[in-house]
Order: structure tokens, then sequence, then C-alpha cells
């Protein structure tokens, strides 16, 4: 096989979320793992709706998640392009004029419907002579524009979903052009696979009865269809879509949360394959492990419980250099080499290790009961002569047994308590040097 060249085709209409997240990275990691191109396609036909924030967005959150494009372009530049595609199908007669008001099908749906038929466009446009047709423009009425299906079976052999056939009897021509002269996305979209040389169109299986007319249409405008992949779409932890919560699933979100993207990538990655969901350190990896024949049938189900539990294995792997900066932004005390490598292993979000430079560094209410003054003042006369370090813990927990007797988690339990005010934390012997012997001593009533 030559070089794939795909594309990923965002509508900056709104943030990009995990669905749409995971079919640019199946898009990047096929590309990558064929020594692809992967491009970016801006799919702003829609004027009104699409904002430069959201394609800027967009841009932000790939770079952010280490998805490079090897080119971009915009839709609505190329608006030329379309319209000389669309007078290729004219001439061809396959983009024919319809002047049915939305209403009129609506009617005409309905009927079909009652009478058992299935809703499919009747061509009655077809059968206008061209001096009703002067008539009905010269009222004002302006014609939308349909793409004439052959009427016959459109097969291929999807690289997810296995051999394909969609009856195009069985559909309405799609409309192309809209009555305001707008572009649906059906045109722009093949004309554009065909000039960027796109050979594999993969995207979610809400497209796969697009997909029969777009083979239809890039037949009719000279090229040959490249391979198709319509991968499952996505579910939550509950087994229902995702639609209502896709807000909170954005990268924007996911982002300020702090998440890292490779959990995200490691997760949108494997979810719905049959390889296990683990944390993976680089794209690279995943692309490597890699393979259409690898995605499932089913739905794939995301879960933010497991999205949790891949960040935190990524985060207790990350280096002090690579996490200096975001430390510091949390808090600059954070951005200590001794602190993160102690408190990392207890945070499952970068942002956690707030709440622990209050306990090593802050002011804390130590957790000490009525009944462990005593001991605790105790335990304080026997803490270790000098700075604490890494054998402080054990050296002076040992002198506190010998002396008191204590032992187990009255022990451990109490003095962990009076030194952090919590009762889970990473281990005493690492956080103890961090905290120091001024600061332990003060929490410990001295
Ligand atoms: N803009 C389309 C979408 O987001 C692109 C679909 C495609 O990949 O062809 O659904």
């Amino acid at each position: 096989m030559s070089a794939p060249i795909v594309r990923f085709a965002p509508s900056p209409t709104g943030r990009l979320h995990v669905g749409n997240v995971r079919t640019a990275l199946i898009n990047w990691l096929f590309a990558q793992a064929q020594g692809g191109k992967f491009i970016l396609r801006i799919d702003d036909t829609d004027l009104e709706r699409s904002t430069q924030e959201y394609e800027d967005g967009l841009k932000v959150d790939l770079t952010w998640l280490g998805l490079e494009w090897a080119g971009t372009f915009n839709q609505s530049d190329r608006f030329a392009e379309y319209d000389a595609a669309a007078d290729t199908l004219r001439a061809m007669g396959l983009l024919y004029p319809c002047y049915e008001s939305a209403d009129e099908l609506e009617r005409k749906r309905k009927i079909a419907l009652s009478r058992g038929r299935p809703p499919v466009y009747d061509r009655a446009a077809l059968k206008l002579t061209d001096d009703e047709k002067a008539k009905l423009e010269a009222e004002g009425v302006k014609p939308h524009w349909r793409f004439k299906l052959s009427g016959e079976r459109v097969e291929w052999t999807d690289l997810v979903r296995g051999p394909q056939s969609i009856d195009t009897s069985s559909l309405s021509d799609p409309i192309l052009i809209r009555e305001d002269g707008s572009y649906l996305y059906t045109l722009p979209s093949v004309v554009d696979d065909i000039e960027a040389g796109i050979t594999h169109v993969v995207r979610g299986e809400d497209h796969v009865t697009n997909s029969g007319a777009q083979i239809e249409i890039f037949r009719a405008l000279g090229g040959t269809a490249p391979d198709m992949a319509h991968t499952p779409l996505l579910i939550g932890a509950d087994g229902q879509g995702l639609s209502k919560r896709l807000g909170s699933l954005s990268m924007g979100e996911l982002r300020a949360e702090g998440y890292e993207p490779m959990s995200i990538c490691s997760l949108l990655a494997k979810i719905g394959t049959s390889d296990n969901v683990e944390a993976r350190s680089s794209l690279e990896e995943l692309a490597a492990e890699f393979d259409f024949a690898k995605i499932g049938r089913a739905p794939a189900r995301f879960d933010e419980a497991e999205l949790k539990n891949l960040n935190a294995a990524i985060l207790h792997g990350l280096p002090f250099d690579a996490v200096k900066e975001r430390l510091a932004a949390v808090d600059p005390r954070a951005a200590d080499e001794a602190f993160w490598t102690v408190v990392r292993e207890n945070c499952s979000l970068l942002p956690e290790v707030a709440a622990w430079v209050d306990t090593v560094f802050g002011d804390i209410a130590p957790m000490v009961a009525d009944e462990d003054k005593a001991f605790v003042a105790e335990a304080a006369a026997l803490f270790p002569a000098g700075e604490a370090t890494g054998e402080t813990w054990s050296a002076w927990t040992n002198a506190v047994k010998e002396a008191t007797g204590r032992k187990g988690r009255a022990l451990f339990m109490t003095l962990r308590k009076a030194l952090t005010g919590q009762e889970h934390g990473p281990d005493m012997g690492a956080i103890l040097p961090l905290i120091g012997r001024e600061r332990a001593l003060k929490r410990l009533g001295s």
C-alpha cells in the first residue's frame, strides 16, 4: 500500500470533545503507523455557525493532544471549486433543481409513510418542463439542488464494518445545495477528498449512509472513492449516548481539570478495540499498536473513572522536568523535585498537588485526640536532633515505640495525623524531610 493520506474534518461550531477527538486520533494513528499524512480540514461551509474562535480552539486542542497535522485548509476558501464541481454534475444531468418547499416535502413524507411506503423523495422535480421551471423561478421560487442517485447498490469493504451494501433506490436523492446557494457538507467533502488525494476516509458510523451517496459522487467526478472506515460511536459507562454530556467532555474542560493528553489518547485509542485499556506514554507507542482490525462493531464505552485511573498511572511516571511549569502555576512551592517525587503517587490529577502543598508547607490543623495529647508531647521530646532526613521517621518511631510501648496503628497513625492533619498520604519517611524539623515540632505542639 502506498502511504495513506487521511483527514480529520471538524466543523468549527463547538469545542472538540472526546467523540470527535477519537476520530482525529484514529486518523492520526493510522497515518503515523503507515508513514502517511494527516490533514486537518476545517468544515466551515456553514458560515453562520462556524466561528474563528472555535477554529482556533480546536487547533489549540489538537496541538495540546500532540495530533499535529501535515497541512490544513478551510472549506470556506474553496467555494469556487465546489461551484465548478456542481456545474460538472449539472452538465452530466446528475444535479437537478427542485422547487418544493419544506412544508410540501413534509407533506409528501407523511403521505408516503401513511401508505406504508418509505419516505423517499419522489423525483417530481425531474418531470418539470423547462417552461414550468421558468415559471416557478419567475414567481421567485429558488431551487435547491439534488444529486441523482443511480438507484443501484453501492458496495465497499469497510475497514471496520466489513462488506457494506447500500441500496441507493431506498434513499432520497441528497440535497447538495440549498435554496440560498449554500452547500451542505456532502459535495464539498468529496471535492476536497479528491483534490487532497485522500486515500482513506475514517469517520464515525453516523456517516455510513452518506458514504453511499458520496461514493457515487466520487465516481461521477472522475475519482475512485477512497477506502472507508466507519467507527462505532462512543457511549457512556451507563450505556447511554454521550451527546448530552459532551460539553463537560470537551478538551477545554478536561485540560482545565488537569488531565494529561496521553491519558485521553490512551483511553480513546483502546476503548472499543480488542486491546486492553492501558496507559501509554507516547502517541508513537499507540500508533505501533494501531490496527483497524482491532476495532470492534459494538459502541465504545467511555468511562470517566477509567480515564482518571489512566491519568493517575501516567502522572505517577512523569519526571519533574515534564511538570515543573505546571506545578509552579498551581503553587510556586510545588515546583520542587523532592516534593513532586513524594506526592505524585497520591494524585490522580496534577492540580491535586495543591492539597499536598498545604500539608507539607502550610499551616495545617494537626489531628490530635485529647487522649493522645500526652503521647504526642512525649513523642515530640524524642524527635531526633538535626534536620529531618529520609532516616528520621524510622529512627524516631523506633525511639517512641521503645519509650512508650505504643506500636502499630496507635503509634504510626497517631503521629501521621498529628504531622499532616490527615489519615492518608504519602509515605511518612519520605514526606517528613519535606515538612522539616521546625514545622514538624510546631505541629507536635512544641
Ligand atoms: N464535518 C464532518 C463532521 O464533522 C466531517 C465528516 C467526514 O469526516 O467526512 O461530521
